[in-house]
């Protein structure tokens, strides 16, 4: 495989990086193993930390991020140009090395690299506009506004489903705010992080900028544990599940630091009788058999009006019956493996609990013959009231149900635990002006006739309730890496107090 060769690695790495290439060689915690979840090969494998090693990137990060906070906002941007650049030069490269270790096919692999260069065009404008408001000031000769500043070490902790592309919604923005950030990616995906951390550091590197971007990789989530409750680490950003992140987000609060938290989805995509079926069709089988179904804003509940039920169902069966499965570094495969054994179990039961309670499935439901963690993409009629429904189960199962009122459906969709992504399938203005209204979706994203997955990045990213609440990538999600400050300066020669109290002495 040339593209591993092309990113530096070996048969076996350093996981922790220290300093823009400098790799520590301790190798007492061990080895993290990767593996082609599509074929089960080894890929190759990474040294774990050691508490030393986290000692010193941490140590690291808090020298930097001395410097780094005095270089101007416009020069970081500078920086994360460069970065960019660098990442479109092996985008194939990583692409490549995304499908081989994550298994979603290499247009998608591509497509995450992409993402992480938009991420980096955003920052780089975004580098010039972290604006304040000024405001005016109740008392005379007196000026009042507020500033943004850089919040100090940014840390990250990312899911094995998108292995490159949120350390660098993360890391980016950060980066523009003027914080360094300490990467601990999954250990499901860790040839990911040493690949981006070669490209990007390297980048630094030869244009001379300060190394804001180090990592840690940890087999036992000790260290992830300690990383999360350590006071150094102002802006803990952790993407993952709600079970993990749930506890993330309490340790976080106990020591009164901040925390950023994307977790799961258990999306909805309803289908009015008005709807163009040209698009939502593509738009349902994109959504729910994409990723293998493994990402968070995989469509996993379909509600279709009674009135096209039949039609509707039918044609996403017959969809699902031709998506090739196979080698995601395969151009004609559409959907590739699972990432490991335990998730395929997951897969399992989640089918076996839908026919206890009654569902019927339409296509799928079981596992591929065969090496690699393959299954069939799965359809199942069931109700919107089961517990299995209203569960993010991470593997391709989409459950269809039916219904003939509006607000009714709207209710259903919003009644689990997730509020991430929505979408709705209407040429009916009312409808969809409804969908989006304060008394429709409850998610963070809501579309109209787009499905639920593929956000672009220029949005705010995340969503509600146990989906955690944190936004990332565009719109104004830097706020979330900056400290606010307001600032009232008195150019006059008396001292009037706001509120006119008087406290003459
Ligand atoms: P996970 O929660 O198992 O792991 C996520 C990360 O947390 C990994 O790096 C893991 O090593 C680390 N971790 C595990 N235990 C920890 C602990 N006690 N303290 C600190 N860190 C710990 O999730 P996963 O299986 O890698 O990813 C799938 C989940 O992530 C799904 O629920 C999916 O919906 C969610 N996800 C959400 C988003 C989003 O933006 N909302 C994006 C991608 C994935």
């Amino acid at each position: 495989m040339d593209f591993l060769k092309e990113l530096g690695l070996k048969d076996v790495n350093f996981g922790t990086c220290t300093d823009h290439n400098e790799w520590s060689t301790d190798e007492s915690a061990g080895l993290i193993e990767s593996h082609n979840p599509a074929t089960g090969e080894l890929l190759g494998k990474v040294v774990s930390a050691s508490e030393a090693d986290y000692e010193n990137v941490i140590s690291k990060a808090q020298a930097v991020f001395k410097e780094w906070r005095k270089v101007p906002g416009p020069q970081r941007g500078e920086a994360v140009r460069l970065v960019g650049e660098a990442l479109r030069k092996h985008k194939d490269a990583l692409g490549s090395l995304v499908a081989a270790e994550m298994g979603k096919i290499k247009s998608e692999g591509d497509g995450e690299v992409q993402e992480m260069i938009d991420m980096a065009d955003f920052a780089v404008g975004q580098a010039r506009m972290m604006y304040g408001n000024t405001m005016h000031s109740e008392r005379p000769g007196h000026r009042m506004y507020d500033q943004w500043h850089p919040l100090g070490v940014v840390g990250i902790i990312s899911a094995f489903n998108f292995p490159v592309a949120v350390w660098s919604w993360n890391a980016f923005v950060a980066a523009i705010c003027g914080n360094v950030s300490v990467w601990k990616p999954s250990q499901k995906v860790p040839l990911c992080s040493i690949a981006v951390q070669n490209i990007c550091n390297q980048a630094l590197k030869d244009a001379g900028f300060p190394p804001i971007f180090l990592l840690f990789n940890d087999d036992s989530n000790e260290l992830a544990k300690k990383f999360v409750d350590d006071k150094r680490v102002n802006l803990v950003s952790f993407t993952g599940s709600t079970q993990v992140g749930k506890q993330v987000g309490v340790q976080v609060a106990k020591r009164m630091g901040r925390s950023l938290l994307e977790l799961g989805g258990n999306n909805a995509l309803i289908v009015d009788k008005s709807a163009d079926l040209k698009l939502a069709v593509p738009a349902i089988v994109f959504g729910a058999v994409g990723t293998a179904g493994q990402r968070c804003t995989t469509t996993r509940r379909l509600f279709v009006h009674e009135d096209i039920a039949e039609e509707l169902t039918e044609k996403v069966v017959n969809a699902y019956k031709q998506v090739p499965i196979g080698n995601p570094l395969d151009t004609n495969t559409l959907m590739g493996p699972l990432i490991d054994e335990n998730s395929v179990n997951m897969y399992l039961n989640a089918v076996e609990k839908a026919k206890a309670a009654g569902g019927e499935v339409l296509t799928g439901g079981n596992r591929v013959d065969g090496p690699g963690n393959f299954v069939e993409p799965c359809v199942i009629k069931a109700q919107a009231d089961w517990d299995v429904v209203k569960t993010e189960t991470f593997a391709p199962i989409l459950y269809v149900m039916t219904f003939s009122d509006l607000d009714a459906v709207i209710e259903a969709q919003n009644d689990v635990a997730h509020g991430l992504s929505s979408a709705i399938f209407t040429n009916d203005l009312r409808q969809a002006e409804q969908f989006l209204s304060s008394a429709g979706s409850d998610c963070g994203i809501a579309n109209v006739n787009i499905g639920t997955s593929g956000a672009e990045i220029g949005g705010a990213f995340g969503g509600e309730k146990e989906t955690g609440g944190g936004r990332e990538a565009g719109s104004d999600a830097w706020k979330a890496y900056m400290r606010r400050q307001t600032n009232t300066i008195n150019y006059s020669t008396e001292l009037p107090l706001a509120q006119g109290i008087k406290f003459d002495i």
